[in-house]
């Protein structure tokens, strides 16, 4: 059903293509991927570079002002964002598959979404010459919505620091997540990938957290013991999981299982003991290894996350994501499920 609609979007989205500048084709030599092959990573120029700065000119002066300014300043490579580890680790992941499968298109393939107007490419691509980053897909919309386009290159993520635009991605079915500058940041492994998910309303749909939300932690218990054996439906993170997971089986095909360049962790607030068994049993059930499941029985994720050192977490809960933050981890916020109303209603 989910594959029907993304092929519905993409087709409806063809002509609205039209105006949106591709230079997938700018280096012949290193041929890109088709997007149906790939895991498509899209992230926001705000989330892979800073430009608070370059924002500020926008809000003040206007977009006459920031474009004369991104120009001024064309030379100047923007400082790496919180993104910047996340999508550095994609590229470490990529070059080893690369290593292993020399013909394979089965690899990360980044796309630079951005809904600046076409002049401020010139800034972005010395931004990224500088910082030598891969990056050959571009999507620069001119200020109008890029999700179509995020449908028609089957994204697997798409991060962004709009979280307006990440609510209208979420209800087209795109996995997506808005991402905050944190104050302080971790540092992180730069030749391991290392990716943290909640588990309820973010690789699992919200149905227990209604429960929990609705009539306390001890029917939500109750429920869970009751229903161990029946399947959790998916939540907006499942698919990415998914695709991680194509990615580290081919390491382990290889005999890297140890040295895999991917590493899962799923950090909830179940308990081991109850709720924690229809959790793993839904994973299992849908063929998905998590590398490591930590399950904190309501215990703070901040600390944990602080040892696990993912290059990004993602959780449904904005107390999570800022308790996530605070600590240095690079938390992003999946606005989707029951505990959205009641943040909203605060
Ligand atoms: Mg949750």
């Amino acid at each position: 059903m989910e594959k029907n609609g993304k092929r519905e979007r993409q087709r409806g989205n063809e002509r609205e293509g039209e105006d949106s500048l591709d230079i997938a084709e700018v280096t012949a030599e290193n041929k890109r991927p088709k997007p149906e092959n790939a895991v498509t990573i899209a992230v926001s120029t705000r989330v892979l570079f800073r430009t608070e700065r370059e924002q500020k000119v926008f809000e003040r002066h206007g977009v006459e002002e920031y474009l004369r300014y991104q120009i001024q300043h064309e030379n100047e490579p923007f400082a790496p964002g919180p993104a910047f580890p996340f999508v550095k680790a994609l590229e470490a992941v990529n070059s080893r598959l690369r290593q292993l499968y020399p013909q394979s298109e089965e690899l990360f393939d980044i796309v630079l979404v951005t809904y600046n107007h076409a002049h401020v490419g010139i800034r972005l691509i010395n931004t990224i010459n500088h910082h030598n980053l891969f990056i050959e897909r571009f999507c620069m919309t001119g200020g109008s919505s890029p999700i179509g386009y995020l449908a028609a290159w089957h994204t697997d993520l798409y991060l962004s620091a709009d979280a307006q635009k990440v609510r209208e991605a979420l209800a087209e079915g795109i996995a997506v997540a808005t991402v905050f500058m944190p104050e302080k940041q971790t540092e992180v492994s730069e030749s391991q990938l290392r990716v943290a998910f909640d588990g309820d309303a973010v690789l699992f749909s919200d149905e227990s957290e209604r429960i929990f939300k609705a009539h306390g932690l001890d029917k939500f218990f109750e429920h869970e013991r009751q229903n161990e054996d029946t399947l959790l439906d998916h939540g907006p993170l499942k698919g990415f999981l998914e695709a991680l997971g194509k990615l580290q089986k081919k390491f382990y095909a290889k005999g890297q299982r140890l040295d895999c360049p991917i590493r899962t962790y799923l950090v909830t607030a179940r308990s081991a003991a109850s709720s924690g068994l229809r959790a793993l049993k839904t994973l299992r059930a849908w063929g998905l290894e998590i590398d490591e499941a930590l399950f904190l029985a309501g215990a703070p994720k901040g600390p944990m996350l602080e040892k696990i050192r993912p290059h990004i977490y993602f959780d449904d809960q904005m107390f999570h994501v800022e308790g996530a933050a605070e600590m240095g981890t690079i938390a992003a916020h999946v606005p989707y499920g029951v505990a959205q109303k009641r943040q909203a209603g605060k």
